[in-house]
């Protein structure tokens, strides 16, 4: 059965051309506009060409714009799905963004490219057309917000961009793809058991996102506290553990009711409050560092984004950390 699908284009490789320097450049036109329609995958497909952006230009303020501009637009026009185009290199937070935010109850599917639209052996058509095909699947409802390139299908909560050039570059470490795409089916093999969500309709405050190193001391900790950040995401050491040197700088975050959220700068496993010496994850935890269980650094800093713009309290922001 076709369907009715709305397609939203962000910008990003997917839609850009090289110039005559020879560099990868977002055109005054999107080449994809106007051709998904011509392949007849939907019985229609509603395209709105939202911005036309390299994705390191897409800010929270976007993000923001776009999930209210998918709430408006299905009310005015109800669909079967939604599938965004967006650059790769933040992809991952406008996905994980948009998963906190919406609450649909059709399937919303980003995708995007490695290669430019006249790039031999381009990927952005291929992959509209596999997010074309998830987004309009009965199976990816109930799933949150998806992201399908190179035929797999991720959550947003776990993808990650993993290669800066390769076309599989989109991987879920530690936990794999949800599913997969062949040619005449779309084939799931998990589904997500947990999705945490916050009513925003405005951001509020500034969150850092830090990675921590050997010898790391706490000048920048200092400096986001007398800058006015009002949260602050570490990407700590093994299984969730700081140098000693960053101990003071922690403790006037959490003196001051900033919020440090901590996650790994490992990309596999889960940081937990293992270890008691100093600057050890039990010493952390006791002090008042929430614990992210599994989310990478740059989704913990969209979390607490959204957790501060919402106006909850603080034992409830970090008890939207416990589900991962
Ligand atoms: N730099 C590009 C962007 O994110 C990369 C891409 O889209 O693949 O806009």
């Amino acid at each position: 059965m076709t369907k009715t699908l709305l397609l939203i284009h962000t910008g990003g490789t997917i839609s850009m051309t090289t110039d005559e320097r020879g560099a990868v450049t977002p055109g005054l036109h999107n080449p994809l506009l106007g051709e998904i329609n011509k392949l007849g995958l939907a019985d229609e497909i509603i395209e709105i060409d939202a911005f036309n952006l390299p994705s390191p230009h897409i800010t929270p303020a976007h993000m923001l714009e776009l999930k209210e501009l998918i709430t408006r637009t299905l009310l005015e026009q109800p669909a079967d799905g939604v599938v965004i185009t967006h650059g790769t290199d933040t992809l991952e937070e406008t996905a994980y963004f948009l998963d906190l935010t919406l609450d649909p109850k059709i399937p919303v599917v980003l995708t995007g490219a490695m290669r430019s639209a006249d790039e031999i052996g381009s990927d952005g058509v291929h992959n509209v057309l596999s997010a074309i095909r998830v987004a309009s699947d009965d199976g990816s409802q109930g799933k949150g917000v998806l992201v399908v390139l190179n035929d797999e299908i991720h959550t947003a909560q776990n993808v990650t961009k993993t290669h800066t050039s390769n076309v599989s570059t989109f991987q879920s470490p530690q936990y794999g793809p949800i599913g997969i795409v062949t040619n005449g089916h779309i084939h799931y093999h998990h589904a997500p058991l947990m999705r945490t969500r916050f009513n925003v309709d405005k951001l509020g405050g500034r969150v850092a996102l830090l990675k921590v190193y050997a010898g790391m001391d706490s000048e920048f900790l200092f400096h986001a506290a007398d800058a006015g950040y009002e949260g602050i995401v570490l990407e700590g050491l093994g299984q969730g553990n700081v140098p000693p040197s960053l101990m003071p700088g922690l403790q006037r975050l959490l003196t001051d009711e900033i919020p440090v959220v901590l996650v790994s700068r490992c990309f596999n496993g889960i940081a937990q409050p293992v270890y008691g010496y100093e600057g050890g994850g039990r010493m952390l935890h006791e002090e008042g560092v929430i614990f992210a269980h599994g989310l990478s650094g740059q989704k913990a800093r969209i979390q607490l984004l959204l957790a501060l713009s919402s106006g909850i309290t603080p034992e409830e922001i970090a008890e939207s950390f416990k589900g991962h």
